[in-house]
């Protein structure tokens, strides 16, 4: 992939930059810096901005609403938005189940969900976990017990438990990986389910991570009736969908582009803000530690570069998303293991200024407010999507052949 930038992509850049500039939603400026927690209404503020300019979907092909970008715009795309601080669009349908619809559904399922994705007015969550199934995900036992109704159409019901999904509380629709052959062996017995999250017998219940925030939840599934039209792909042939998601997610979750941001955002704050006497970024531990990380990040980058090349000549993500996964993540945790030590005293969670009707802020500079609960939060990223020992599995067995 050749990354000098020609006159075109030169001209692409400056187009996307000032679209950005022009149109991204006042309201939410700051919000990524602060590293305040995003509502519902904040991520479609500026996913319907992308809708209707048509650059909401850049990785998809251009016949069901991608941008017929290069691999060199979709990377140019992904910088000047992480240099902005603007919010990264929630993946479950963009990311996830789009690719899916639109690689194994009929044209009547891509004209039915398609459209909703990209439009933003259908949220969507992920039911594949279950306690006891996360690592070993092929030994799930949400059940789907075929039966013909009364108007003699087929459906499924469903039964059974989905565990630390994220975001179901605002889902319109859940993909959910249901067992439909208990006999079978582990991985062809399952298929693939779109179920509306609004169908009786469908709880949604709160799980509060340690950053406090409500982002994960329990979903339970009791007698749910669910078309059989609405199953993406044959009957038990559901686990190839899933592995074709999977790796999707996790190319998706390495997140270069914001890290470099993190980056800038943590050399600000150690050079200028915190310091008390010398910054600390003149502080030779300190500064090595970034530099290690900026080498590491510098390397990710070339491997991120080298898997989109391959996307945009036909080669889907294979075992190399797991490397991203790996490598992005710990990227990431490291990341707001620096931004605590920036903040030294300021980080810790809970210590706020008593003045009179001030208990609510805390003291100390802007940047230092949300460093530990983002500490707390970013300890996710090496467990979901697959776990990183899981993904080292994966290496171990798809590239070095053990
Ligand atoms: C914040 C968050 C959001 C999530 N969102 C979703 C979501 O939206 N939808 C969804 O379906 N799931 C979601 N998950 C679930 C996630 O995919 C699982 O947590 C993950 O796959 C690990 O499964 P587990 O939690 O059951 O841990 P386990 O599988 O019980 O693993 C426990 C530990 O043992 C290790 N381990 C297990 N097996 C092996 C092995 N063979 N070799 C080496 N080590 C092993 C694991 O790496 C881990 O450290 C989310 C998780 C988190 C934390």
């Amino acid at each position: 992939m050749d990354l000098n930038f020609s006159a075109e992509d030169s001209a692409f850049r400056d187009d996307v930059r000032a679209f950005i500039k022009d149109h991204y939603p006042v309201e939410l400026h700051g919000k990524i810096e602060e590293g305040e927690e995003l509502s519902k209404e904040d991520f479609l503020k500026w996913h319907k901005v992308l809708a209707k300019k048509g650059w909401i979907a850049p990785a998809w092909p251009k016949e069901y609403g991608g941008t017929g970008w290069t691999a060199v715009q979709r990377y140019i795309w992904s910088e000047e938005t992480a240099a902005a601080d603007a919010i990264r669009l929630m993946p479950f349908g963009l990311t996830m189940v789009g690719p899916v619809i639109y690689t194994f559904g009929t044209p009547e399922q891509k004209a039915k969900f398609l459209p909703g994705i990209l439009s933003g007015d259908d949220w969507w969550c992920q039911g594949y976990s279950e306690p006891g199934a996360g690592s070993d995900l092929a030994s799930l036992r949400t059940k789907a017990e075929r039966f013909t109704g009364d108007d003699g159409k087929e459906y499924y019901r469903v039964n059974g438990q989905k565990t630390w999904t994220t975001m179901a509380q605002h889902a319109d629709w859940g993909f959910f990986l249901v067992r439909t052959d208990a006999a079978a062996k582990p991985q062809e017995g399952i298929s693939f389910l779109l179920i509306d999250m609004k169908t009786p017998g469908i709880t949604v219940r709160p799980i509060i991570t340690l950053g406090g925030e409500h982002e994960v939840n329990e979903v339970w599934l009791e007698d749910v009736i669910v078309p059989v039209e609405n199953r993406i792909y044959e009957e038990n042939k559901g686990w190839t969908c899933a592995k074709f998601l999977l790796a999707h997610e996790r190319t998706g979750i390495a997140g270069v582009a914001a890290s470099k941001r993190g980056v800038e955002r943590i050399k600000t704050v150690a050079r200028n803000e915190l310091s008390e006497g010398a910054p600390l970024l003149a502080n030779p531990f300190f500064k090595r530690k970034v530099s290690e990380l900026e080498v590491d990040l510098a390397a990710l980058e070339y491997t991120e570069l080298r898997t989109l090349a391959g996307e945009s000549s036909g080669k889907g993500p294979g075992p190399e998303s797991s490397l991203l996964k790996i490598k992005g993540t710990e990227i990431q945790q490291r990341l707001t293991e620096l931004a605590l030590e920036a903040a030294g005293h300021y980080g810790a969670p809970y210590f706020r200024s008593f003045g009179e009707g001030d208990n609510e802020h805390p003291i100390g500079p802007d940047s230092a407010h949300r460093v530990a609960p983002s500490y707390f939060n970013m300890r996710k990223t090496s467990i979901y999507g697959g776990s990183n020992e899981i993904q080292r599995n994966i290496i171990a067995k798809m590239v070095l052949g053990l």
